[in-house]
C-alpha cells in the first residue's frame, strides 16, 4: 500500500491510501477546494477514488465526504448513525462501518485482493468516533485520532502496524497556559477530547511492534503544540522501547507530505 497523508490538523484531516489500483480516502475534512488541489498534485484524476472511510462525523473529518464521493462515484463508508449526516448527503452510496468488526472494501477489477478495513470504537464527544486498521496483502496500516484517553483494547486490536497513523493533538502545559476558554481546555484534555503527547507516547508504546518501521503523528494543535514537542515525546518513546530507527513524521496542515510506502 502507499499513503499520502494529504492534510491534518482541527481545520481538516484526509489522507489518501492505494491498494493496488484500490483508491481509499481516510476521512475528507478538508475544504472541497483545498481537498481537489490536494488530489491532483497527487495526480488523482476523476472517478479515481473508490472509497471514502469517515471515521466520526465532526467537520474536520466529514465536510467533504458526500460531495468528493459524489464527484469521484465512490463508495462512503461510515458508522450507520451518520447516514443522515448533512455533509453525506450528496454521497451516491453509503454502506455501514461497523462500530467493531471487519469489513472488505470492493477492490477495483483486476485489482484483488479487497483491502480490509477493522474498526474499533474510541472515546471522543462524537459517538461513535472509530479508529481503524487497514490491511492489504499483508500490509498494515492503523489510524488512531480523536481519542479521549489511551485505551488497551484500541491499542491491542490495532497494534503492530507497519504504519501508525496516532494523533498527538496538545502538549498539556501549552494548552494550560493557552488561549483557549476554560471550559475547551477542560473539553480537549477530558476523556472524550483528545490525545496530549504523553497520552499519544502511552499509545505508541503499546502499538508499535516488530513490524512497525514509521509513526505519523496527525492532528496537531496549531495553538495547543509544535511538531518539535509532539516528535521529542514519540522519539523518546521509541528509545525507552529500544526501538529508535521507527521512523517518526509530523503531518501538517497546510501541505501533503511526500508519500509513505506502507
Ligand atoms: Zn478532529
Ligand atoms: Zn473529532
Amino acid at each position: 500500500m502507499r499513503l499520502r497523508m494529504l492534510g491534518s490538523g482541527s481545520r481538516g484531516n484526509s489522507a489518501l491510501l492505494s491498494a493496488d489500483e484500490t483508491l481509499i480516502l481516510l476521512d475528507a475534512g478538508l475544504p472541497i477546494r483545498q481537498l481537489a488541489d490536494r488530489l491532483a498534485g497527487a495526480r488523482i484524476g476523476h472517478r479515481g477514488i473508490d472509497h471514502v472511510v469517515v471515521t466520526h462525523g465532526h467537520l474536520d473529518h466529514s465536510r467533504s465526504a458526500g460531495i468528493i464521493a459524489k464527484r469521484h462515484d465512490a463508495t462512503l463508508f461510515c458508522a450507520d448513525r451518520y447516514f443522515h449526516h448533512r455533509a453525506f448527503s450528496r454521497a451516491p452510496e453509503k454502506r455501514q462501518l461497523p462500530d467493531s468488526g471487519r469489513i472488505e472494501l470492493e477492490a477495483r477489477p483486476g485489482s484483488d485482493p479487497s483491502p480490509v478495513v477493522r474498526t474499533i470504537r474510541v472515546p471522543h464527544d462524537c459517538d461513535p468516533t472509530l479508529a481503524l486498521g487497514i490491511e492489504h496483502r499483508d500490509r498494515h496500516l492503523s489510524l488512531v485520532s480523536d481519542m479521549g484517553e489511551p485505551r488497551e483494547d484500541v491499542a491491542s486490536t490495532l497494534k503492530d502496524p507497519h504504519v501508525l497513523l496516532l494523533e498527538a493533538n496538545h502538549d498539556l502545559e501549552m494548552l494550560r497556559s493557552g488561549p483557549y476558554p476554560q471550559a475547551l481546555k477542560d473539553r480537549v484534555s477530558g476523556s472524550h477530547g483528545h490525545l496530549s503527547n504523553d497520552q499519544m507516547a502511552i499509545m505508541l508504546t503499546r502499538m508499535v511492534g516488530p513490524r512497525t518501521h514509521t509513526v505519523v503523528l496527525i492532528h496537531l494543535s496549531e495553538k495547543n503544540n509544535s511538531p518539535e514537542l509532539a516528535l521529542d515525546a514519540a522519539r523518546a518513546a521509541l528509545t525507552r522501547l529500544g526501538r529508535p530507527e521507527v521512523r517518526v513524521l509530523v503531518a501538517a496542515q497546510h501541505e501533503p507530505l511526500d508519500p509513505i510506502d506502507v
